[in-house]
């Protein structure tokens, strides 16, 4: 049986939360510095551009005698135009491009495989400057110019999943701004959605999903710096509201996640039962459901207009009897929420097999019914692993170097 939902409302209750997340935060926080990126300097001392905040890129123009204006004409260059090459800012003068070209790059990663599913959805494999790589998958939408972009955040997980192909392949290491951005920019060239649409024009490339390879609340500090570079509005300008965060469910930081950076919140419940959810989400055994909706309920970016979603994958006699479903509508009933039911999508070695359809739509039924709106998700690009969960690069942790 689930252990009953509670919530902090008194005070007492809250602050003790708080400071007990506050020490969390801090311990997750110190162990995904251990997990660090590798130095932004090119192999000739040259510094990357992409993923420096404008504070960090002013500072380190200022050490090369350069105003702090020139700050708003690069970052129209690099995020605004698309521009990878100094010579072609025209609006600075001769003399400066050369000198930046001396000191800085605006780099991409590099691409190391394309792959075009049927159904359009694009896979890209990137190689980062140290030779480890990760997947971004762009989704593009069946009957409108736009699409989604699932970015990746760390290169494999520490959590395993049981259902999840990414959990079969340990941490190597978090993903830095650079890289985050860097798919996003990298997979924009590929459709050469360049300057970036202002405002409301449609955009091919209109909407970002955390839900790539990896726990994006255990790399937040590069999240947070690489959406803070997307969100701006004098370069690529992407609304917080079009950018989802999928969490497995790392408590204390799903708050600060949703204060400062106020980006819609997805959680991979899975499961209504905590000892079911223990075994295949094994994050539950550290924040059980009831702390995992507590801070649903808490999270500042929810709304009517902007749902939390839930997602919910389908395995076939696990959790998809009608009355999972039922539990799981008492578990949200009090959250502004939506349900997106995820069939499973089986990768090589799996041992689970998706729900069968008529279990699907009898399971969808009684979520609508209780007036969450809950899609069935039709798998995208499974012909070339790039569905949910499906994606694993072949990076290793180098032996000896950390503890597991
Ligand atoms: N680590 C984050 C984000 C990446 S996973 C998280 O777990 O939320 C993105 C989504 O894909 C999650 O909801 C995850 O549970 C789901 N997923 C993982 N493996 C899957 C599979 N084999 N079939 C369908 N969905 C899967
Ligand atoms: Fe990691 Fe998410 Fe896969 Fe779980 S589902 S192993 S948290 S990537």
């Amino acid at each position: 049986m689930s252990s009953p939902v509670s919530s902090a409302t008194n005070p007492a209750d809250a602050a003790a939360v708080t400071a007990l997340n506050e020490e969390e935060r801090t311990r997750i926080l110190a162990k995904a510095a251990l997990f660090s990126p590798p130095s932004p300097l090119t192999a000739d001392g040259r510094r990357d551009i992409v993923g420096l905040s404008r504070e960090e890129l002013t500072e380190f123009l200022l050490e090369i005698g350069e105003k702090p204006f020139r700050t708003k004409q690069l970052w129209h260059w690099i995020y605004h135009q698309g521009v990878t090459d100094f010579s072609l800012m025209s609006s600075i003068a001769k003399p400066l491009q050369q000198k930046l070209a001396d000191k800085f790059i605006i780099a991409r990663p590099e691409v190391s495989t394309v792959q075009t599913s049927q159904d359009a959805t694009r896979k890209f494999l990137f190689r980062f400057r140290d030779g480890q790589e990760a997947e971004t998958v762009y989704i593009p939408d069946r009957r409108e110019d736009r699409g989604a972009v699932c970015i990746s955040s760390q290169v494999g997980c520490t959590l395993s999943c049981t259902f999840c192909h990414t959990g079969t392949q340990k941490l190597v290491r978090n993903l830095g701004a650079a890289e985050i951005v860097g798919q996003f920019m990298a997979a924009r060239d590929s459709y050469a959605e360049w300057p970036s649409p202002k405002g409301d024009t449609p955009r091919l490339l209109s909407t970002i999903v955390l839900m790539g390879m990896g726990e994006p609340l255990y790399n937040y500090e590069n999240i947070a710096k690489a959406m803070r570079i997307i969100m701006d509005g004098e370069g690529i300008g992407l609304s917080r509201r079009r950018i989802t965060l999928s969490t497995s469910g790392v408590v204390p930081l799903m708050d600060r996640c949703g204060d400062e950076l106020g980006i819609n919140l997805a959680v991979s419940l899975h499961a209504v039962r905590n000892d079911l959810r223990d075994e295949i989400v094994p994050l539950n055994r550290k924040y059980p459901i009831e702390e995992v909706l507590a801070a649903c309920r808490r999270y500042p970016a929810a709304s009517n207009a902007r749902r939390i979603t839930f997602e919910y994958i389908m395995l076939r006699g696990v959790n998809d009897s009608e009355a999972d479903a039922r539990e799981l509508v008492r578990l949200i009933a009090d959250i502004p929420a939506k349900v997106n039911l995820i069939p499973f999508n089986p990768w090589p070695g799996s041992e689970y097999r998706p729900s069968t359809r008529e279990q699907q739509n009898r399971f969808a039924e009684i979520i609508m019914n209780a007036g969450f709106a809950s899609p069935i998700r039709t798998p995208r690009g499974r012909d070339i692993l790039a569905a949910c969960g499906q994606l694993k690069t072949a990076s290793e942790r180098a032996r000896n170097t950390l503890a597991p």
